[in-house]
């Protein structure tokens, strides 16, 4: 028998949940954000799934871009970095990939660079998250160069929210002001929201908005929101009990000694660890579903294993499945016990064997 860890993703979920950022955005198209392999769900699968019916994709890099080309994805992809080399124009003209503009250097480079085919370009203004982008006051001038060049044939208006997940509006109000007072008169789409601005601000949806992690059926929120009863998890992660043992009261648990019985304890092991992603810092107490049932994390997280309390839960063998994060378990509460957020629980992801579940005219199929 092979280690029980694993993973099931749900592409119906997938679907579900891109239908409900379409419903969100109105009149307005969306793209799927699938950069960071489409935040470890799979690029190629989850964009598999999406084909036929969404608007476009984004990722993170050409890498990204040229492996879903080949996997026969024939929509728009969008660069969200954009390149950072003459070279990559190439490629971008040929396969007809969509590029943010960022920075001076990038609008410089594509300047210099004629390209065969003319291409789309996203002019990103930094309206206040001030990590890349024009800033409002050199916005236009950047448009203008772009506008002048016969290799660009469009140019989308383009912006990010940083607070977008915020209870306080007041920022990200203030962020949609300004693009809105910068871009005012020019012609051409707009872009500003993620799945957070998506949910939230109305105002942002505009004609494209770039949801990513909603699509994996995880809420954007930190608070509680009604989005996340709409969403389905994406992502199951299983595994199973691999060792039950009865400690005294007092007992140190694992390396370091982080947790201590407070009673009789009885001890369950279960294979996964921060190899496979889990996270080292998930604190005494985060829920784990053994059975279906909420038991308590006890101890440090190994790169390979992790204890739970099983006291008090009867007939519990070697063997019975546990339940990491899923349906019935949000990644989202996880995240919060051990500090973080679900994006990086998702990224983390690794080692786990792991398989699809699709529901194809009405034939249940799942593939490795
Ligand atoms: C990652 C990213 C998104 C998607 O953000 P989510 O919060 O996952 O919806 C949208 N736009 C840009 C520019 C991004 O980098």
């Amino acid at each position: 028998m092979s280690r029980p860890a694993r993973a099931v993703f749900n592409l119906d979920a997938l679907k579900h949940n891109y239908r409900l950022a379409k419903q969100l955005a109105g009149n307005g198209k969306v793209m799927a954000v699938v950069k960071a392999d489409a935040y470890r769900h799979g690029a190629i699968a989850c964009s598999r799934a999406l084909a036929d019916e969404a608007d476009g994709f984004a990722v993170a890099c050409i890498e990204e871009a040229l492996e879903l080309r080949e996997a026969g994805i024939e929509q728009s992809i969008l660069i969200l970095e954009g390149f950072f080399e003459v070279s990559e124009l190439t490629d971008i003209a040929r396969l007809r990939l969509d590029i943010v503009i960022q920075n001076s250097d990038q609008l410089a480079m594509l300047e210099q660079t004629p390209l065969s085919q003319p291409i789309r370009a996203w002019l990103k203004m930094d309206s206040g998250m001030h990590r890349v982008g024009f800033l409002p006051d050199q916005y236009r001038d950047a448009w203008e160069r772009l506008n002048n060049l016969a290799w660009v044939n469009d140019i989308v208006l383009m912006s990010h929210l940083s607070c977008a997940d915020d209870e306080d509006h007041d920022y990200t109000l203030s962020q949609l002001e300004t693009f809105e007072k910068y871009t005012l008169g020019l012609p051409g789409e707009r872009s500003i929201a993620n799945s957070a601005g998506l949910v939230e601000f109305p105002q942002a949806r505009s004609d494209w908005s770039r949801p990513g992690l909603m699509l994996y059926g995880a809420s954007p929120f930190p608070h509680p929101h009604p989005i996340a009863d709409q969403l389905r998890p994406v992502m199951e992660l299983h595994s199973a009990i691999i060792s039950i043992k009865e400690v005294p009261a007092g007992s140190s648990v694992g390396y370091a000694g982080k947790g201590v019985t407070s009673q009789v304890s009885r001890l369950g092991v279960i294979a996964m660890g921060y190899a496979d992603g889990y996270p080292l810092h998930a604190s005494n107490g985060t829920p784990i579903l053994v059975n279906g049932q909420r038991v308590p994390l006890i101890g440090r997280v190994s790169m390979d294993m992790l204890t739970v309390d099983l006291t008090g839960l009867d007939d519990v063998k070697i063997g019975d499945p546990a339940l990491l994060w899923g349906e019935s378990l949000s990644v989202s509460e996880v995240a919060q016990h051990a500090n973080t957020i679900p994006y990086q629980l998702f990224c983390n992801f690794n080692r786990v064997p792991v398989s699809y579940h699709e529901t194809v005219k009405n034939l249940e199929s799942t593939h490795q």
